[in-house]
């Protein structure tokens, strides 16, 4: 298994950053899990393959996770793409999979086979992965109920398990209690390192012995830990594999 890391800035937009995008070779698949703002072009600034992305995982429907995937599509409709796609989706999987007709990407235009589902098929199709539900969007469940909005606020953290590793990607969390059951047998976490306050991050660091990649640009909120910090919680560095 080896993984880049295309995009490790959070919802703010940065100079230096891109948003959301992990890119896995597992095997012979290659997934995207999040494809933000500024992905296709870290595929091209990166050499990879992006018609031979087999699956695309979005963790959760917030746009820095999610903003590049219309583009993205459209660069593989470009590129005469062949190859069937198909994308995970948290939540509205019908309702989504429409609005590629408001950009033109009628499915009859398309040069690929795309095919829309559930996050909760996932494991399914792609049994080295696991989603587990994380309470990231929780917050926002009063003023979708008050407003009757069909949101379901759902986001997943993801268990990836080759025959080498075990890889933790927690996308965007608030508590890390979902992901505890897994940490002690992890080979490496990529964790949210900037909604996850000093209490959430020290469960983890108690709770694992690998290497954690802090994304989202964690010296925003968590600065005054640095120093305490162990050698093994780095942070993810665009451009970079492991
Ligand atoms: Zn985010
Ligand atoms: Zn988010």
């Amino acid at each position: 298994m080896r993984i880049c890391f295309l995009g490790t800035g959070s919802g703010l937009p940065s100079q230096n950053l891109h948003h959301s995008a992990i890119y896995l070779e597992l095997q012979q698949k290659k997934i995207l899990f999040d494809c933000g703002e500024g992905t296709s072009k870290q595929f091209l600034t990166n050499g990879l393959p992006f018609n031979d992305v087999d699956y695309i995982v979005i963790s959760h429907f917030h746009s820095d996770h999610v903003s590049g995937l219309y583009q993205f599509l459209q660069m593989l409709y470009i590129s005469k793409r062949c190859k069937p796609l198909t994308v995970f989706l948290p939540e509205q999987v019908t309702f989504f999979s429409q609005t590629l007709n408001l950009f033109y990407l009628f499915k009859e235009k398309l040069s690929y086979d795309i095919c829309f589902a559930g996050i909760e098929e996932l494991t399914t199709t792609v049994p080295e992965v696991i989603a587990i539900l994380s309470d990231h969007l929780n917050g926002y469940a009063e003023i979708v109920k008050e407003g009757g909005y069909p949101n379901e606020l759902r986001s997943y953290s993801f268990v990836i398990t080759s025959h080498d590793k075990t890889v933790i990607y927690s996308s965007d969390i608030s508590s890390v209690d979902h992901l505890l059951p897994y940490t002690k047998k992890a080979d490496s976490i990529i964790l949210d390192g900037s909604h996850t306050d000093a209490t959430e991050l020290n469960k983890i660091i108690e709770n694992s012995n690998c290497k954690i990649y802090l994304t989202h640009n964690p010296t925003l909120r968590n600065l005054s830990l640095q120093n305490d910090l162990p050698d093994r919680i780095i942070n993810a560095e665009e451009n970079s594999w492991f």
